[in-house]
């Protein structure tokens, strides 16, 4: 039996407390965050991780929870938080229907996230407001269809769930757009802010740097694929030739982690 160790710490940035929880893999650490500023908070990190983010939860003032989009890592702890106290839970309107019932993954995934209980939820407008501050919900589809960041003019702050991660991206799930992805990242640049909170990344400064550097990413691989098919190459000549090391999570979740995802993208578009 795989034995994960766990790990987490509370940190405050800018007003913005949060904690990141730590499942450690051997080999990979996985890393999830959830957020609170101004009586709300952002993503619940995963029901595997609930022992760990329990200080945070009893830290936090928060009377609504607000949801980027429909990973167990982000909606892992909403039941439990229900049932400590009467929150709304908000999500995109394309995944309220799937909330309130069993939801089925993959067993590495129930592994390392732990699946997700039931809980209600309402759909998210295009702004709310909070305590003292009104927040614009962008959509941000590309890693899920219902994905979304939470806009904060006051604060200069986008909460970005999985749209940015790392800017040199190697794997990515079998449903990402890899493009929608890119057109997400555009969308959110043309903003006014400087902070970004990512569900993985944590606090990172300088945000529009960071997300450039992954759109220049995205363009730069589009090129390299568009030439290998020009010569006559197929997609898992392309995949071996451009990602030629075998991350462990390909063969882990039986290549529902893949890079082949973001060059089937790419050719079927481009
Ligand atoms: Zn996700």
């Amino acid at each position: 039996m795989l034995k994960i160790e766990k790990s987490s710490e509370i940190k405050r940035e800018n007003g913005v407390l949060m904690s990141k929880c730590t499942a450690n893999v051997p080999g990979s650490p996985m890393s999830v965050y959830s957020f609170n500023v101004d009586g709300i908070l952002i993503d619940t990190g995963s029901s595997s991780l609930l022992e760990e983010f329990k200080a945070y939860f009893s830290e936090a003032d928060f009377d609504a929870i607000y949801i980027t989009h429909f990973h167990e890592d982000h909606i892992g702890n909403v039941a439990y938080l229900q049932n400590q106290r009467d929150v709304p839970a908000f999500i995109h309107s394309s995944s309220t229907s799937f909330t309130p019932k069993p939801f089925r993954i993959p067993t590495y995934r129930q592994i390392v996230w732990g699946e997700s209980a039931p809980f209600s939820s309402t759909a998210l407008d295009e702004t709310f407001t909070s305590r003292n501050h009104t927040w614009e919900v962008i959509e941000t589809p590309g890693h899920t269809k219902d994905h979304v960041t939470f806009y904060n003019r006051d604060l200069g702050a986008m909460f970005t769930g999985d749209l940015f991660v790392s800017p040199k991206v190697k794997v990515v799930l079998t449903e990402e757009n890899i493009l929608d992805t890119r057109r997400s990242l555009q969308k959110i640049e043309a903003y006014d802010f400087e902070d970004m909170y990512c569900c993985h990344a944590g606090y990172v400064k300088n945000a529009k740097e960071w997300i450039r550097l992954k759109i220049e990413y995205i363009d730069e691989l589009e090129g390299k694929v568009l030439t290998l098919s020009k010569q006559g190459k197929d997609i898992y000549e392309i995949t071996a030739e451009l990602f030629p090391k075998p991350y462990p999570i390909i063969a882990v979740s039986n290549t529902e982690w893949s890079p082949v995802h973001m060059v089937r993208t790419i050719l079927n578009r481009g």
